[in-house]
């Protein structure tokens, strides 16, 4: 296995042609944090973008950021926290976590239900296709543009339709408060009902979520006259639920990392990531708690992470059964060798997603099986 390591755009496109030209294939990585998802590649040669690193553009009144792919989310949090800003779609991930792998693994943290999804703030990109060719999408303006939207086809992409190399975010200002309201100990038909209950109020709520037998959160975000006044509705009309505690930013940031990629679930057995409408959730998954299953509950209850052995068919059958589905965020080898990470599609969003990559990647250079598909490549 080679490890390639480019040091700009026009490295990239060099070896992605060198592997066109020699059949070769590549497995993209940035911060190869997440070398684990998906089936096990031993074998595929590596294209590191890690070295296509640095903030090229950064202009904090314009509240537009440009970087190239490889930069670490924490740097890029750093820069912006201290101007006064941050990411609205709240990017998690580990330490070496780059932007590009963020965007092509489509990671959004709490405030996705109030703020939008990556997609939401991705505001244009450069990328080098599978044909080793360099390509835009998007722009470096907050504006609508023409023609189609590529930004939001490759958040979530997963390094099969192109190498990003530069990317271009929307940046908006901190809320100067953030306010999180706890309630202790509610069974979870009680806590999904409070955050049904707060989600439905006019008090936009910034993030809400349930950690069984622990807590229910709702957060608040803003100024601190309106976090009050938005404060004391919810209370108002939440006594059922008993008195929430308060806590700052800084105090609650700990229980809202325990919704990122289940955070204090049990290690041993895979990790489910289900999406599902969230006033259906609970009951979608209840046979799966009776099977040993634990979670914790993010975006108001519509994403789980769900730590359960076995059941594999069962799981992705009743995440589907409500128009959801179901993800393999973590699991053994020898699981992830025959059962495909990625919640298999309906065969008309298969076929048309097979030509998208067949446009973006004619000869499949960025197949590498991860997803155990590449067989029904056309
Ligand atoms: C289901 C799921 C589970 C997660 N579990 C965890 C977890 O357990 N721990 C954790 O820390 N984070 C987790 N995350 C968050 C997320 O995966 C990371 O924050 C981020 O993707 C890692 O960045 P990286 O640079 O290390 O990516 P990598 O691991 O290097 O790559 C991740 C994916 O992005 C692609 N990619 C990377 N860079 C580029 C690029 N420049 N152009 C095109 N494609 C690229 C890769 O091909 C790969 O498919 C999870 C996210 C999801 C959606």
């Amino acid at each position: 296995m080679v490890l390639y390591n480019p040091q700009n755009a026009k490295d990239v496109c060099d070896i992605i042609s060198g592997a066109l030209a020699g059949g070769g294939k590549l497995e993209i990585i940035g911060g190869g944090t997440r070398t684990d998802f998906g089936a096990p590649n031993r074998e595929t040669d590596r294209l590191s973008l890690k070295s296509l690193s640095g903030i090229i553009d950064y202009n904090p009144s314009e509240l537009v950021l440009t970087a190239r792919a490889g930069t670490p989310l924490t740097e890029l949090n750093e820069a912006v926290s201290a101007r006064g800003q941050g990411f609205a779609f709240e990017p998690w991930g580990a330490f070496m976590s780059t932007i590009g792998g963020v965007i092509a693994a489509g990671v959004s943290g709490p405030r996705r239900i109030s703020a939008g999804a990556v997609r939401d703030h991705l505001l244009g990109f450069e990328a080098v296709s599978g044909r080793g060719e360099s390509f835009r999408g998007g722009a470096k303006v907050v504006k609508n543009v023409t023609g189609y939207d590529l930004p939001k086809l490759l958040c979530g992409s997963w390094g099969r339709l192109a190498a990003l190399t530069e990317v271009t975010l929307k940046v908006l200002p901190r809320p100067p408060e953030r306010l999180t309201l706890l309630w202790r100990g509610l069974a979870d038909e009680l806590g999904f009902a409070l955050m049904r209950k707060a989600m439905r109020q006019p008090v936009d709520v910034a993030a809400a979520a349930h950690l069984p037998g622990q807590a229910t959160l709702i957060r608040l975000d803003g100024f601190g006259p309106s976090v009050a006044s938005r404060r004391a509705h919810l209370n108002a009309v939440l006594t059922k639920y008993g008195a929430p505690e308060a806590m700052d930013e800084a105090e609650a940031a700990p229980l809202w990392a325990t919704c990122q990629g289940g955070g204090a679930l049990p290690s041993g057995p895979p990790l489910w990531r289900l999406s599902l409408p969230p006033r259906r959730a609970l009951a979608s998954i209840a046979p799966l708690l009776a099977m040993g299953g634990d979670y914790v509950a993010d975006w108001a209850g519509g994403l789980i992470w769900l730590s359960l052995a076995g059941h594999e068919e069962v799981i992705r059958q009743r995440a589907a059964h409500v128009g959801g589905h179901a993800t393999l965020a973590r699991a053994p080898a020898e699981l992830r060798e025959r059962l495909p990470a990625l919640h298999p599609q309906p065969p008309a969003i298969e076929a048309l997603y097979r030509r998208i990559r067949r446009a973006f990647d004619p000869l499949g250079v960025f197949e590498t099986n991860r997803f155990l598909d590449e067989t029904n490549a056309d």
